[in-house]
């Protein structure tokens, strides 16, 4: 199946054609671990772990690295804040990502590089750009990037030099050539962590590290697919391409993926409306698959709304979704029929759903096709005389989209007990015992058996 994707580089859809046949390295800018992470933080959690999974089901090895931001201006304020080290700040909000990761059903990343694990690399890296001439130290020790020497900078975000230069000041505390030169290496002395440097003690920009961890990474300093959110895309991205370009010659990626932003009650979520939700709290009250969902409900690329109503309708569809596929699974029980094998980009019942995911990945409609299975699955029980093999096949396919979704349920396992009791209730209603078979009806109900 052709995997088309919106690349945000040209801005428009296209094929999907690896760097190197059958595999794909996809690399999604982490978060800078100072606080919690909020909901929208999440998004290119869930969105780029899905695209994992479906170049996984398609056969692709997948490379997925995704970074920590454990050193930051932010950081370093937070630490004095809580009274403790720059490292137990990271460390502490690392931890708390990763459960929110876990809990949302996002697998774990290839590779998790941090920027103190990268320093050496960081430090070299604006060392050859300085000696390209890409670069420049100033009076303050301080180093640039030297965003003249590049002829197509803006061409990710669509803006040319004189556009960006419209307005743009050199901040006071700044020794800058232009305006748009961008940190490469600030020499601090503000109390925070230090590092030594060819230009002193100081502290890397930001725009340097995911460049420096997919050349340490990845063959030849390429990637396939560069992912994050909407808001990276000026001048995070911007810059990555840039120092890339200026150092190797070549593009970074060759695909970007940007995902849109998050509202709450259709307003933006933003720390200035004091309205933003935090992600270990969401999922903590509602579960991950609630969030998940909600998140997967609306194509990548356009706004999410986080609302009240939109919370309980998502739990309810959820709800139709388990039982229906909770009730199969215990009628394949048992008559020992339950595969739970997931089933692979060759069985032909996974077409409709994986076009989807490939079209851009669209989970929204994706979800349609998943909404499709659980209404057959629905009918296909209620016959009389039940068609076991083609139930088995169901339950599988539902399970593999359920997988490639990312939502997982616990379905009823049954026990001898279980079995007996619902034998039992069979026999009292085909008797025609009907006190013996509401009773039992009630204790099956309980136990989510019926
Ligand atoms: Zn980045």
């Amino acid at each position: 199946m052709q995997v088309k994707i919106y690349n945000s580089l040209t801005n428009k859809i296209e094929d999907f054609h690896p760097l190197h046949e059958n595999k794909v390295t996809m690399y999604v800018c982490g978060p800078t671990v100072y606080n919690y992470v909020h909901i929208g933080n999440m998004r290119p959690v869930v969105v780029f772990d899905i695209l994992r999974r479906l170049f996984s089901f398609l056969g692709y090895e997948v490379t997925f690295i995704s970074n920590y931001t454990d050193i930051d201006d932010k950081i370093i304020k937070q630490a004095k804040i809580e009274n403790l080290s720059e490292k137990e700040i990271a460390e502490k909000y690392i931890k708390a990502f990763e459960e929110a990761r876990e809990g949302i059903h996002s697998l774990k990343p290839t590779y998790q590089p941090r920027v103190t694990e990268n320093m050496d690399k960081i430090i070299s890296f604006v060392k050859e750009l300085v000696d390209k001439g890409y670069a420049y130290v100033t009076k303050n020790h301080d180093v640039y990037f030297r965003v003249n020497k590049i002829k197509d900078y803006g061409c990710l975000s669509n803006m040319k030099i004189e556009d960006l230069m419209v307005g743009a000041r050199i901040d006071e505390s700044e020794d800058k050539e232009s305006p748009l030169d961008f940190a490469l290496w600030k020499n601090t002395n503000d109390g925070g962590i230090k590092f030594p440097s060819f230009w002193g003690e100081g502290r890397p920009g930001w725009h340097s590290e995911c460049v420096v961890m997919i050349n340490s990474l990845c063959e030849g300093g390429k990637i396939d697919i560069h992912g994050g959110g909407f808001d990276l895309k000026f001048p995070h991205h911007e810059n990555e391409i840039t120092q890339e370009e200026a150092m190797y010659g070549h593009k970074i990626a060759t695909y970007w993926m940007h995902n849109g932003f998050i509202n709450v009650d259709n307003v933006k979520m933003s720390k200035s409306l004091g309205n933003v939700i935090l992600a270990n709290d969401y999922i903590n009250l509602y579960g991950g698959n609630v969030v998940r969902y909600l998140l997967i409900n609306t194509h990548y690329r356009l706004p999410v709304n986080f609302s009240n109503e939109l919370v309980e309708r998502a739990s309810k569809e959820l709800d139709k979704i388990f039982s229906a596929v909770n009730r199969l699974s215990i009628i394949l029980q048992r008559n020992n029929l339950i595969n739970d094998t997931l089933l692979t980009y060759k069985d032909e019942e996974m077409n409709n759903f994986i076009l989807a995911l490939s079209d851009d990945l669209n989970t929204a409609n994706a979800l349609s096709e998943l909404y499709k299975e659980v209404k057959e699955i629905n009918i296909l029980m209620r016959e009389k005389t039940k068609n076991f093999v083609k139930l088995s096949k169901k339950y599988q396919v539902i399970n593999t989209m359920l997988y490639l979704l990312g939502l997982e349920f616990d379905f009823v396992k049954l026990t001898k007990d279980d079995l007996n009791l619902l034998d039992e209730y069979e026999n009292a209603k085909l008797q025609g015992d009907f006190k013996k078979s509401d009773d039992l009806r009630q204790t099956l109900i309980s136990k989510k058996l019926i």
